[in-house]
């Protein structure tokens, strides 16, 4: 059995439940209307309380939309949460929020249960292209939220933002970074539109009712963008995300060190004993399934090395050649070293004595280094 300190000390929880549906969203999510939303939500708990956990040091509440529960459908879930929790030990605790959805009643129910960072899905401050993806909120109410949140005393405040929309321009790019320098915010994600199947975007694709920008648009948006939050001191501490020093989100951070973490609720995944889960979805599978847990896969070798390299890479700092050596019992160089060189050949990796690194370029085209990573099935 596992030693209290050996246990995961991070948790994922999901809300599947939103209030619109988003033109581009692949995630595991529902309209809430007529869902079994206080079901979900006893279910979830009987999940989360099996398995016994004392200390977490990382939550984070994603979905889905966690506001889209009423006030005090959150409260009952954050409650149950949190009551058999040192909360002492709880260092980090995200919930993420919908603009539109964040009242004053639910910025006082997170208050009250430990909540110390919000994440808004904002995308981007532009009312016409909000309209456009499918958002109900408008950049009026980010301002009005960000107000509040700040009133009620959280100061730990992160937005997504998506850039290479439908009809998007440099020019209404630069007007969104404008607008979020503004905002003095100490963390802030940032994704380029990707086109998933089974989304509205790829159906208007497929008919050629999509227009987005080209390939070099893209790459200028990102380039600005990243020039422009560097610039104003935001550090690009991961592939997504750029925060202020001390701001960098512990929780993710957790999983690009290839960290164990418990999974709860319908969909959600996670890492514990090596063995990587899935749970249970739709809902209503969920709801009735005593064992929550659907996929179960213990890793190979080879498997935990490739992921170690796929999230580490992530960031910044990139991966620490020792300290894989030492986890893994196999030497870094003698598995990596020639990829390592290819990559570094074609400026998309680099590194110095410890660490292997991506360059901005490399960060762009994430996958195709990642991909360079897979071993063969020999070892
Ligand atoms: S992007 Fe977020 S709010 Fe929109 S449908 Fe997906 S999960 Fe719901």
């Amino acid at each position: 059995m596992k030693t209290v300190s050996q246990r995961p000390t991070s948790a994922y929880i999901h809300i599947p439940f939103c209030t619109q549906i988003c033109y581009y969203c692949d995630f595991a999510k529902v309209y809430i209307k007529n869902q079994p939303v206080d079901d979900y939500i006893t279910a979830l708990l009987a999940e989360f309380h099996a398995a016994n956990i004392s200390v977490l040091k990382t939550i984070y509440i994603g979905g889905g939309t966690p506001t889209a529960l009423s006030a005090p459908q959150l409260d009952r879930l954050l409650s149950g949460i949190t009551q058999h929790l040192d909360l002492s030990a709880l260092e980090e605790f995200t919930v993420e929020a919908n603009p539109g959805d964040l009242s004053d009643d639910k910025i006082a129910v997170l208050k009250a249960h430990h909540v110390n960072r919000v994440s808004l899905g904002v995308q981007t401050f532009n009312d016409k292209l909000l309209k456009k993806i499918g958002r109900s909120h408008t950049a009026q109410d980010v301002f009005d939220n960000i107000g509040k949140l700040r009133q009620a005393g959280f100061e730990n405040i992160t937005i997504d933002l998506i850039y290479a929309l439908p009809t998007q321009t440099l020019a209404d790019v630069k007007k969104d970074v404008a607008t979020l320098l503004t905002l003095d915010l100490p963390h802030v994600a940032l994704y380029s539109l990707i086109l998933e199947n089974h989304t509205i975007f790829m159906n208007k694709m497929r008919r050629g009712k999509l227009d987005l920008p080209s390939e070099d648009s893209d790459f200028e948006m990102y380039t600005y963008i990243i020039d422009q939050l560097e610039a104003a001191g935001y550090d690009h501490y991961e592939i997504s995300n750029f925060g202020k020093k001390g701001f960098e989100s512990a929780h993710n951070l957790m999983y690009w060190d290839n960290a164990e973490y418990y999974g709860f609720g319908a969909g959600a995944s996670g890492y514990v004993d090596g063995i990587r889960y899935k749970n249970h979805v739709p809902i209503h599978h969920y709801i009735k399934h005593l064992d929550k847990q659907v996929i179960k896969e213990t890793l190979t070798l080879k498997e935990q090395m490739e992921e170690e390299l796929f999230l580490g890479l992530r960031k910044k700092e990139g991966v620490n050649m020792a300290a894989f050596t030492e986890k893994f019992g196999q030497d870094f160089e003698t598995i990596y070293g020639d990829v390592v060189a290819l990559q570094m050949s074609k400026h998309l990796l680099s590194k110095n004595e410890e660490n292997v690194f991506m360059t901005r370029q490399g960060m762009l085209l994430g996958n195709d280094v990642f991909e360079a990573f897979l071993l063969d099935d020999e070892r």
